[in-house]
């Protein structure tokens, strides 16, 4: 395997969220009866025309524009031709020879440092209809509701060296698209998806060697075991003595195999011609420059804000920033509590950890970042102890309630009173007259012992400052 180095290429595929479909009036929402979002063009009726939806191009702009690119001032709708039963036109609108942005590149933060990878080019299309498979007796059924979805496909050089890179790559293109708010990105609903191109060479060689192909694949999860299983099989195909086919692969998440769909000699070929029911898109300088000024805060520069203004550590400013979605929730929070580090460590130790465990993504978290505000505030001002506030959090997660409703429901206020505080302390000393003998004799560790049991006693309630204090008051 050391002898040997992965390359990987990525074409990325983003169904963009403007309110109508690219080239009809319909909506894009997502699910819907089926083939209610649609209309004649969507259906590809005889004597339908498609006009071009003006924000498709600005969203394809801002996405160019978020990745270096060049923008195109002439750029053209092409027919990408085959047959398939989710298809009525028969023909797929995209860009072929003309794409709206070339040339960017988009940085990754990697174990070996900042690496740049090259993007290729990034064009616009038309999504395709969906086939429902066995639903009514084993028949498959057209919806068309997702037909005309506008996307754009953002296609990577094959600049990546591993499945963790191709992996960290694909979260950079998810999290730019997220801040600067083209797509949802949902992964599970299709919304990003990604064919990924792998090849495999001896190191030290320079030219690549041949790719195999695996499309419309929608998780993290299964991108890195395919490229990791697509590797060592063609490494094991070279080992051979034979050669790698440039094939079209289906991955089988259960069987954790690549299966070959079609290989080089059935490879379509689209029979590309230019759109004649469209004219060039034709951009000037100033609204290239108009779409740029809409372009929001890049994670960068709020990287740097949260160190700057809130002395955040560089870590948690990464962490933080690493999603539009969390960096907006650690914001809404800051607002509330004024707390930044205390906001960075509930969200990236106890927030993340009960995702993480629950397999849910940030943008799942089921209360309001105002929510968290409030709850670090409640440990702030000594209503809650932070044992206490784990266990709000708990219920938080659980169902959504503010924390104060929790803690009222729960009896979870800290005890501040003096007067109950210094009958639990009594009450523990009488129980425990070794540990004040242990530490009359220098024992530090009985204090601790004793504060414990003392919390014990209150179920986690009491402040356990003011027991530090008067235990220590009592023992000397
Ligand atoms: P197609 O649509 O035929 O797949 P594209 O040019 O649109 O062709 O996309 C090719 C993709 O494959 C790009 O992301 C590119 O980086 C990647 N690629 C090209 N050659 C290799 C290779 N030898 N190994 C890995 N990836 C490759
Ligand atoms: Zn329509
Ligand atoms: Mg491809």
């Amino acid at each position: 395997m050391s002898d040997y180095e992965v390359v990987i290429g990525l074409e990325v595929h983003a169904e963009l969220s403007t309110k109508t479909k690219i080239f009809c009036s319909c909506p894009t929402e997502f699910g819907g009866e089926p083939n209610t979002h649609c209309c004649p063009v969507c259906m590809a009726l005889p004597g339908a025309l498609p006009v071009l939806n003006e924000k498709v191009v600005e969203y394809a702009i801002k996405a160019g524009l978020a990745m270096n690119c060049k923008i195109a001032r002439k750029s053209k709708n092409d027919r990408k031709n085959y047959f398939y039963p989710d298809l009525p036109k028969s023909y797929q609108i995209s860009q072929f020879d003309m794409p709206l942005c070339n040339k960017g590149e988009v940085k990754i933060e990697t174990e070996n440092g900042t690496k740049t990878v090259g993007i290729t080019r990034i064009h616009i299309e038309e999504d395709a209809g969906k086939l429902n498979h066995d639903e009514f007796g084993g028949g498959s059924l057209v919806d068309l509701n997702r037909a005309g979805v506008p996307l754009i496909e953002i296609v990577s050089e094959p600049d990546m060296r591993s499945a963790e890179e191709a992996e960290i790559y694909l979260r950079k293109i998810k999290s730019i698209l997220e801040y600067i708010e083209v797509s949802d990105c949902k992964m599970q609903e299709g919304s990003l998806r990604a064919d990924v191109n792998v090849s495999i060479r001896k190191k030290g060689e320079t030219k690549y060697g041949t790719r195999t192909e695996m499309k419309n694949m929608n998780s993290f999860r299964s991108i890195v075991r395919a490229i990791e299983y697509e590797a060592k099989r063609q490494i094991n195909i070279l080992e051979r003595g034979e050669k790698v086919e440039q094939e079209t692969l289906r991955w089988d998440d259960v069987s954790g195999k690549t299966f070959s769909m079609r290989d080089k000699e059935d490879a379509q070929d689209y029979r590309y011609f230019p759109e004649p029911d469209l004219a060039l898109i034709e951009l000037s300088d100033e609204y290239i420059e108009t779409v740029r000024k809409t372009l929001p805060e890049m994670p960068e520069s709020r990287k740097a804000r949260y160190i700057k203004d809130f002395g955040l550590p560089e870590y948690d400013a990464n962490i933080l920033t690493s999603s539009k979605y969390l960096s907006d929730f650690f914001e809404e929070a800051e607002k509330i509590c004024k707390n930044a580090k205390a906001a960075s460590n509930w969200l990236m130790s106890d927030i993340m950890g009960i995702l993480n465990e629950k397999e849910m993504e940030e943008s799942e978290i089921p209360f309001k970042a105002e929510q968290l505000g409030e709850l670090i505030k409640l440990i702030d001002k000594g209503t809650i102890s932070t044992a206490i506030a784990k266990k709000v959090l708990i219920e938080m997660f659980e169902k959504p309630q503010s924390p104060n409703e929790i803690i009222q429901q729960k009896g979870w206020i800290q005890i501040s009173d003096e007067g109950a505080i210094k009958e639990v302390v009594k009450k523990v000393l009488e129980a425990n007259p070794q540990s004040i003998i242990d530490y009359k004799a220098g024992k530090d560790r009985a204090l601790g012992f004793l504060v414990g049991q003392a919390m014990k006693e209150t179920k986690g309630k009491a402040n356990p400052q003011m027991l530090n204090k008067m235990f220590l008051e009592e023992l000397v």
